[in-house]
């Protein structure tokens, strides 16, 4: 007897056995993806966390922990690394007090003087 896919006599049985077939493959390459995913992510923790001035080591530590357990690991990791708020400041002395300010200001926020912006008329 056909023990497989491939018995012409019962479609239906057929059918369903290669439905089977599929839901099992699928599974696995589900399973496969998943692995692949996780792998994927936890090189991401890695690289991250080294940009991030993480060690090496606590770098990798970050990684095989998103890699066994990422349910718990990459969520704990997305809050604790540092914030990308850390921009490129573009400190700026003021020309009039010296005190570095943040960004464009019109004015300098430690002496008042105006700083930045578009001066009309330049003294
Ligand atoms: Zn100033």
């Amino acid at each position: 007897m056909n023990v497989g896919c491939g018995n012409d006599n019962y479609l239906t049985g057929e059918v369903l056995c290669v439905i089977f077939h599929r839901y099992i493959e699928g599974m696995i390459g589900m399973r496969f993806i998943g692995l692949l995913i996780a792998a994927a992510v936890a090189v991401w923790v890695y690289m991250d966390a080294k940009s991030k001035g993480y060690k090496t080591l606590s770098a990798a530590g970050w990684m095989l922990g998103v890699f066994l357990l990422m349910i718990v690991f990459l969520p704990l990791y997305l809050f604790m690394r540092p914030k990308q708020a850390r921009q490129v400041e573009i400190l700026m002395p003021c020309k009039y007090c010296g005190k570095y300010y943040e960004g464009s200001p019109a004015y300098c926020p430690n002496c008042g003087h105006k700083v930045g912006g578009y001066s009309f008329n330049e003294e």
